[in-house]
């Protein structure tokens, strides 16, 4: 949808790549904590995203940034230094028992690693590979121990952002319990109207 829409596809650990690729003095603090195994901190992912997203591109979408107030508050503070705005943050409304129930039902072929859903979309024989006849096993995200952290973990840190934007009146509300053509609809038409907006 990016592409369809002009938008530069800024996703943190696209970005991530990209700045280690590039070798620059960035580059090599992100790959430390990369190699490390730790999660880059929020100070320099946000002058990430400054240096490869916001210095580079007039249209994108970020994707996985911000998650925290403390992020978000960095981001503010970098578009109002290069006298840019956000249009809007899109937000994918789903009830927790919904998104429990999609993030635990995920399987995994041992064998040939083909992705299936118990319930959206199932093996042919239950519990064994259509293609390889492996057998699935439950992703190990996908345990219900630790779905409930990270929604846990959704609640505390990332699930603020929705007030924090609904305040600045940016927030778009898309009804991710639907199915997934109804939710690219969904989107489409939101991304159309913004597009649109742009132009005139
Ligand atoms: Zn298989």
């Amino acid at each position: 949808m990016a592409e369809e829409f002009d938008l530069e596809h800024a996703s943190t650990g696209n970005m991530f790549r990209q700045a280690v690729s590039e070798d620059s003095g960035l580059g090599e603090k992100v790959r430390s904590w990369l190699d490390a195994g730790k999660l880059v901190p929020d100070e320099l992912t946000a002058r990430v995203v400054g240096e490869l997203v916001l210095e580079r591109w007039q249209s994108f979408i970020l994707d996985g940034f911000p998650r925290t107030i403390p992020q978000a508050e960095m981001l503010d503070g970098m578009l109002r230094e290069r006298e840019q705005s956000l249009d809007a943050v899109l937000y994918f409304d789903l009830e927790e028992e919904t998104a429990i129930e999609r993030l635990t039902g995920r399987l995994v072929c041992k064998e040939c690693g083909e992705n299936y859903h118990r319930l959206f979309m199932p093996a042919r024989r239950c519990g064994v590979c259509d293609r390889c006849g492996g057998e699935l096993s439950v992703r190990t995200d996908s345990s219900k121990e630790v779905v409930r952290d990270r929604l846990a973990e959704y609640d505390e840190k990332t699930r603020p952002l929705v007030p924090y934007y609904e305040r600045r009146g940016l927030l778009r509300r898309v009804d991710a319990s639907q199915g997934p053509d109804a939710v690219s609809r969904e989107t489409r038409a939101l991304l159309t109207g913004l597009t649109a907006r742009q132009q005139t």
